[in-house]
């Protein structure tokens, strides 16, 4: 017989939606959550704000908890949006060499690469500047002034689902560091003048950053609908995959999977899995049309400078040796490491986690899981060089003196990148700690 009085107590229409108790101060039962990286079932403890709580077995911080999350996100995200208003719509960059030059908006590092024909690299600089980060703020905005008016509204679900699908593709940090990259690697050949929308944009890039930290999910998704119960029969301190349950990616909720080891999440509706499906595989393909792309990019010229009608286009380690030929040791140090060393270092680290994955032992798990997390992090930095070609095309236009064009290297090179980050994606690492004897005799640590 169920205790009715406890059912009562936990459903989320008793309490309001957002007040300054945290989830644990308003669910009466237990939170369980299933680490996103080594699949161990824990319960959430108590959160004051300032505080995460960490995977007592791999270290992954499932929940961190803030002070008026969502008065905070809010006001960062209107913030954000008000700068990146002032950033599209006032001079960006000017450029002049010996009186001749020109000024530019911040959306024409995109559109200018349309007219010299690389619509492709153009869609990336504008979706990870621009639109996605645009539509990742809005949705915050919507959500939270559902919340604190005491009633989501329409689609808020939906809205806080594509938060977490939108957050790793928005890149406005790396821009503002390919920014920086391509006026030290100008500002010896011609003046340049820095506009409003300069400043306005690296407010935006900050802002955007701590709107992205201050999203609290575990608050977001309890305050949104609930904490239904956890199934019957779940045990913590075990991995969650042998009792026949996963958590949510989304919205962390521990579900049940079926006999097939698939379900769909009842708090957020996200298909949810035991294992990403043919992880291992999808890793592999995606790694081998990276390092396929990687030749032509390597090969061919990512860009090349038209001075006084005299072409000399440049590879990316071309442009790294005539950094170095100048004298900027800091800036070609800047791109070496994004352009070289991330990229096939992420490579060389997913083929090597997919080989040992299937032979997991589960002595080097943590070892490995941080490898993992250190791919997932920097990945995205190797965007800076396309950037930089992006600015480049743009700013550097001066009739017959001098002329930027974009090297076919470019889209191959922007594919890399793509296509590197959407492995470390497919990668599920929790098949990292999949050991046969994990079902049984693996003890909690602590
Ligand atoms: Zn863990
Ligand atoms: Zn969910």
């Amino acid at each position: 017989m169920p205790r009715p009085a406890f059912r009562q107590l936990a459903l989320p229409t008793q309490a309001p939606y957002v007040d300054r108790m945290p989830p644990e101060a308003r669910a009466t039962r237990r939170r369980l959550r299933a680490c996103h990286e080594c699949d161990w079932l824990m319960a959430l403890p108590p959160l004051h704000s300032g505080e995460q709580a960490v995977c007592p077995r791999c270290g992954h911080a499932e929940v961190r908890r803030h002070r008026y999350p969502a008065q905070r996100s809010l006001a960062l995200a209107i913030a954000a949006l008000a700068c990146l208003a002032i950033a599209a719509s006032f001079p960006f960059l000017a450029f002049s060499v010996r009186g001749v030059g020109h000024g530019i908006d911040l959306p024409q590092t995109a559109t200018d690469l349309i007219a010299h024909h690389a619509p492709l690299v153009a869609m990336v600089v504008l979706l990870t500047i621009l639109v996605l980060p645009v539509l990742y703020l809005l949705a915050v905005v919507w959500l939270q002034i559902g919340l604190l008016g005491g009633r989501p509204l329409p689609a808020s679900r939906s809205a806080a689902r594509a938060l977490a699908h939108l957050q790793p593709w928005m890149m406005a940090d790396v821009f503002l560091i390919g920014t920086l990259v391509s006026l030290i690697k100008i500002v010896g050949l011609a003046q340049i003048a820095l506009g409003p929308a300069f400043w306005a944009f690296g407010a935006f890039a900050l802002l955007l950053l701590a709107t992205n930290q201050s999203v609290d999910r575990d608050w977001l998704w309890f305050a949104l609908a609930g904490e239904p119960p956890a199934p019957e029969g779940s045990q913590t301190g075990r991995p969650a995959a042998p009792q026949g349950l996963t958590g949510c990616h989304t919205c962390g909720l521990v579900g049940r999977l079926d006999a097939a080891g698939h379900g769909q999440c009842r708090r957020c509706g996200e298909p949810l899995h035991a294992r990403r499906p043919h992880s291992l595989q999808r890793t592999w393909a995606l790694l081998a049309a990276a390092a396929v792309l990687y030749v032509p990019a390597n090969v061919y010229p990512i860009m090349t400078t038209v001075s006084l009608g005299r072409a000399s286009p440049s590879t990316i380690i071309g442009g790294i040796v005539e950094l170095i030929e100048m004298g900027s040791w800091p800036v070609a140090l800047v791109i070496l490491v994004a352009s070289v060393i991330v990229p096939i270092g992420k490579l060389l680290a997913l083929v090597w986690l997919c080989l040992v994955a299937p032979r997991a032992r589960g002595d080097r798990s943590l070892t490995r899981t941080r490898m993992y997390r250190l791919t997932e992090f920097i990945g995205r930095w190797s965007m800076v060089d396309i950037f930089v070609v992006a600015i480049l095309v743009a700013l550097i236009r001066a009739g017959n003196l001098m002329a930027v064009e974009p090297g076919p290297a470019a889209v191959a090179f922007g594919g890399v990148v793509v296509l590197t980050m959407l492995a470390a994606m497919s990668f599920d690492p929790r098949l990292i700690w999949d050991t046969p004897t994990s079902t049984a005799d693996e003890e909690a640590p602590q």
